[in-house]
């Protein structure tokens, strides 16, 4: 039987229903909070730190800042252009 574990009093209770027997909390809530955690967690892996710090850049009013970023966002697209090339090519020749 599988059991899971009441996020109000910590009594382990039959995971086939739908709240605790010790206080009647709804046990589907923690399943469906657990959800929306694990969809956070993924959230915050991007954009990365260089891409947030670019956007910084495009919104400042500085015309010389606004340069540097159409700079840095042309070499940053040839960067993962070149780096998509060269898994691609190395995909192809080991393949
Ligand atoms: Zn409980």
């Amino acid at each position: 039987m599988k059991e899971i574990k009441c996020r109000e009093c910590s009594t382990w209770t039959n995971a086939d229903l739908e709240n605790c027997t010790n206080c009647g909390v709804s046990l589907k809530i923690e399943e469906i909070e657990r959800e929306e955690k694990r969809f956070q967690l993924f959230e915050d892996e991007k954009p990365s730190k260089f891409e947030l710090w670019l956007e910084r850049l495009k919104e400042s009013q500085n015309p010389f800042k606004l340069m540097l970023y159409s700079i840095l966002k042309t070499f940053y697209v040839v960067y993962m252009a070149i780096i998509g090339f060269v898994v691609w090519s190395t995909l192809w020749f080991s393949g």
